[in-house]
């Protein structure tokens, strides 16, 4: 029988809610008899090739880069699940939100106390992607089927969620699992 198909990506995130997710520790055995890897930073593959039975969602869209490939993982997966705080509000990242983005190219470029920056210009290459006018959630621009909070979420939950949706059970975690405090 063919394996199910996971893909990862972290979007404006820490990689935080990967290291979670290899902190299975032995149980990543199981996974890998369970699973094959489509895009992810596990293998390394650059772009989603699909079709993808369960792909998990690190972090918010904070550039146009971010979106692109959350639409991608969209068009792909069967199931997307958006992991962790970040991806779920914005997290740590969304504190822009509260600033005009003017003022924070202007914080992190020109007038930033440990702002070196002759040049006096806000880098503009072509190369780095636009940042968005705030740090969305994952699910305000496309559909996610499950949120895992935490910052990260444990390794048991993202054990949890994964064996269930790899088993076609439903996702019914304890509060244990999904507890903020
Ligand atoms: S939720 Fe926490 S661990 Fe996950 S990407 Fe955000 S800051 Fe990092």
């Amino acid at each position: 029988m063919a394996k199910a198909k996971v893909a990862t990506t972290s979007l404006c995130g820490c990689f935080g809610c990967h290291m979670s997710l290899l902190d299975i520790d032995e149980r990543i055995l199981e996974l890998i008899e369970l699973v094959d890897f489509d895009r992810s930073p596990i293998n390394d593959f650059k772009e989603i090739q699909g079709p993808v039975d369960i792909g998990l969602i690190e972090g918010g869209c904070a550039n146009e880069e971010n979106v692109k490939v959350l639409q991608e993982f969209r068009r792909h997966c069967k199931v997307l699940i958006s992991v962790g705080d970040c991806a779920i509000n914005g997290g740590i990242p969304a504190m822009r939100n509260m600033v005009p983005l003017a003022e924070c190219y202007e914080e992190a470029f020109l007038k930033g106390p440990t702002v070196v920056n002759p040049s006096g210009k806000v880098p503009d290459d072509e190369e780095i992607p636009l940042l968005l006018d705030k740090v969305y959630p994952a699910h305000e621009v496309v559909k996610m089927d499950y949120h895992l909070p935490g910052c990260p979420p444990s390794a048991d939950t993202l054990w949890a969620a994964l064996t269930a949706l790899l088993t076609g059970k439903p996702v019914d975690l304890p509060y244990e699992l999904v507890k903020y405090d």
